[in-house]
């Protein structure tokens, strides 16, 4: 079954990786910007990491037929760091309007202070400025729900923010229902040892139904599996799930949220395989 991966940091990723997720269904993914697992030393290391994003990754995708889209931000870890978030965000828009730019993202909060929340807010005051879909990390573990209902309250503030134009991932049981009640999508998602189980992740579309929800492997240079749809569409099909509700979690969701952007194509049979 074709899949869109809305969360996978490729730059992390080998190119056998690109291959297993093409010959496992994916047609399509987006990588938002995040931490490369050590603080940078200056504006110029995200404007490299920008490139690598927009030029080089899209670039190893369409070797094998998927579409690589991306976000850009200075990632929720190293917000903390105003000076150098207010460096970063002076020179983003520039590269909005690279083609496979869908918008802000992962913005949002590690372990919720006060910076890291003003670095938050700029990001999406920038979005709403350059009319950008957003894409937002929630933390993990014992700050999950406190981070995420700092988020959703921040967002709400926003009279010109459209929720509908704003995915807020990582969701697990006790964030789900603040997320999709005020509007937004959310993301599930699969990995091995911490985050969502495919399991975990199907109990909570039996018990909330499909809407709004999307599901990724999010993998990057940890512990992740960048095969994790296929194993949860697998695992949907173990529980007597039809094709219809499958497709809909793992394609379509996905499709609506980012169609908003117009950027944001699939690959047709056949030109999917761009010349590089
Ligand atoms: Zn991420």
């Amino acid at each position: 079954m074709e899949y869109i991966d809305i969360h996978a940091h490729m730059v992390s990723r080998t190119t056998d990786d690109y291959r297993q997720m093409a010959m496992t269904g994916c047609v399509a993914l987006t990588e938002p910007a995040f931490w490369p697992g050590w603080d940078r030393s200056s504006a110029d290391g995200f404007e490299d990491y920008f490139r690598q994003i927009t030029e080089f990754e899209p670039a190893r995708a369409a070797q094998y037929g998927i579409r690589h889209y991306t976000w850009l931000c200075l990632n929720p870890k190293e917000g903390e760091n105003r000076e150098l978030a207010r460096e970063v965000l002076r020179r983003i828009p520039r590269y909005l309007d690279r083609p496979n730019v869908l918008g802000i993202g992962e913005i949002g909060l590690n372990r919720v202070t006060r910076n890291e929340l003003a670095t938050f807010r700029d990001h999406v005051e920038l979005a709403l400025e350059h009319d950008q879909l957003i894409h937002i990390h929630t933390p993990h573990l014992e700050d999950k729900f406190k981070g995420t209902r700092v988020i959703v309250d921040a967002l709400l503030e926003y009279d010109a923010l459209d929720p509908g134009r704003v995915l807020i991932d990582h969701a697990e049981e006790h964030t789900l229902a603040m997320i999709l009640d005020n509007g937004f999508w959310t993301g599930m998602t699969l990995y091995p040892q911490t985050k969502v189980s495919p399991e975990r992740a199907i109990d909570m579309v039996e018990r909330r139904g499909p809407e709004r929800i999307c599901v990724a492997s999010a993998c990057d240079w940890g512990p992740s599996v960048p095969v994790a749809i296929p194993e949860f569409i697998l695992a949907m099909r173990r529980r007597g799930h039809g094709e219809d509700l499958i497709h809909r979690i793992v394609f379509d969701n996905a499709a609506e949220f980012l169609g908003q952007s117009p950027k944001f194509q699939l690959p047709r049979a056949r030109e999917a395989f761009a010349p590089v």
